[in-house]
């Protein structure tokens, strides 16, 4: 038997020390920055590069990389219990450099990219020198890469890129792009489109504006047009026509990474419901007295608790497959749960904490709208629930009975039958007289 939901020791010692080491050091500075990820503000500079050391230092910076990228190489369950931690805060994610986009444009580059790339892009990257940015989702189109318009067109020992994108993040502190064009117009739908690494002071790119979401102080996600934007041929990543396989080397850990951070940020608002029901009074009695309060409290811990063990397991099933192909369900089904989980825990943080919860002097508010970009970023809620009933569905037959087969009365004749002999010899013993049942038990 080998299930188990222990830690071990020596990695619960790293635990214990990143868990202090984002309280004390990582979490104030949340408070001080606009943007973890800008690399243009100096007060983020002088405030996470030294932070950035320390965990280096500890060997826990790019936790999500293998040895061979110069990470530990932890696995995805690890991970997942480092990222329980990292989660609490904006800022951790990238102080451990692990930060999305960039964790999956690592992934990309490290997959398809040549040794040249590999050098000039993907080695500053995962040092944490620069920024990227992930630039598939089009204004029109929406993320549905059957529908994109923006084109790339071969031209001689160039690529030339035309079209418009949407909800590029942090594009405006990138370095580069990694971006996902049509090539293909004649072929399949999902052979249509090929993914490249564009630099971001190539000529052609224009941020017509940097959009906002409410709840963050910084506008940060652009609209970008590309206008005649040229690239060497070799910035092609993988097989042209091949962009929506790649796409899916980056979502699978994408989803996942921000399942196990959601982890984090929903105990963070379980304990602050926690402290709040405790400390507070109302008709004579604390909060955590009312049963309607504890309700909550109950309904929240079982939520996340059955969230917590889905995304565990599925960061079990990862490295034990070594196979993102066999986890798609599992991800998908992460990926579904987690806008609720984040929504509903939180939506009862602002309720148990009356006016102050849904006042911006506290921080319920910004994670309820940060439940609706975990229910659209990496594909909306609706897809990835298709995707677990379409799996669900897969390789089953019609049943040509009339009555479904766990129709009752079907089932309980065919245990009749099953059972005849042993019920006929149970009904003659019961019909015989007394005595010779007391000589038979003998
Ligand atoms: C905070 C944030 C950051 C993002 N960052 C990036 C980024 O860095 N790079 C990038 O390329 N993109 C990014 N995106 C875009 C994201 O991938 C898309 O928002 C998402 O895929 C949905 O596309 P859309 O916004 O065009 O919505 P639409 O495609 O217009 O869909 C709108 C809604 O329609 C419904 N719907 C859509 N399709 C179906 C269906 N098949 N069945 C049932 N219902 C359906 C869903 O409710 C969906 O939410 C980001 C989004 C957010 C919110």
């Amino acid at each position: 038997m080998s299930w188990g939901f222990e830690t071990d020791p020596d990695f619960q010692a790293e635990l214990d020390w990143a868990d202090e080491f984002v309280r004390t050091e990582v979490e104030p500075i949340d408070l001080l920055l606009d943007h973890a990820w800008d690399v243009t503000d100096p007060v983020r500079n002088a405030l996470v590069g030294p932070l950035q050391d320390v965990v280096r230092d500890h060997k826990l910076w790019g936790c999500h990389l293998g040895p061979e990228l110069g990470g530990p190489g932890y696995g995805q369950l690890k991970l997942a219990l480092l990222n329980e931690i990292l989660g609490r805060s904006h800022s951790a994610p990238v102080v451990f450099g692990c930060q999305a986009p960039d964790s999956g444009n690592a992934e990309i580059l490290a997959h398809y990219g040549t040794p040249e790339l590999k050098e000039r892009y993907l080695e500053p990257l995962i040092a944490g020198e620069v920024m990227s940015a992930y630039s598939m989702t089009e204004p029109r189109g929406g993320s549905d890469p059957t529908g994109f318009v923006t084109q790339a067109v071969l031209d001689g020992d160039y690529w030339v890129i035309d079209g418009e994108k949407w909800f590029s993040s942090h594009a405006r502190f990138s370095a580069f792009l990694v971006v996902m064009a049509v090539t293909d117009p004649e072929a399949a739908p999902h052979a249509r489109a090929s993914m490249f690494i564009i630099p971001s002071d190539t000529p052609g790119i224009e941020i017509v504006r940097n959009v906002g979401v409410w709840g963050h102080d910084e506008a940060t996600h652009a609209y970008i047009r590309y206008h005649g934007v040229r690239i060497p041929k070799d910035h092609l990543l993988g097989e042209r026509g091949g962009g929506f396989a790649v796409a899916q080397t980056r979502l699978g850990g994408g989803r996942i990474h921000h399942a196990m951070r959601t982890v984090g940020l929903v105990t963070t608002a379980l304990d602050m419901m926690c402290e709040r029901v405790v400390s507070r009074r109302t008709r004579g009695q604390q909060l955590g007295d009312f049963q309607l309060v504890q309700e909550m409290l109950a309904d929240s811990w079982v939520q996340l608790e059955q969230f917590r063990l889905l995304v565990l397991q599925t960061a079990w099933k990862i490295d034990r497959y070594n196979d993102y192909r066999k986890v798609t369900r599992d991800i998908s089904a992460v990926k579904a749960a987690m806008p609720k989980v984040l929504s509903d825990i939180t939506g009862r943080a602002i309720q148990i904490h009356g006016s102050l919860g849904i006042s911006t002097e506290m921080p319920f508010g910004k994670w309820v709208l940060e439940s609706y970009h975990m229910g659209l970023a990496d594909g909306a809620t609706e897809l990835h629930k298709v995707q677990v009933a379409k799996q669900l569905l897969r390789g089953r037959e019609a049943n040509p009975d009339l009555f479904p087969s766990g129709h009752l009365p079907a089932r309980a004749e065919a245990a009749r039958q099953k059972y005849a002999v042993v019920l006929a010899q149970v009904e003659a013993h019961v019909d015989a007289p007394v005595d010779s049942r007391v000589e038979t038990r003998a």
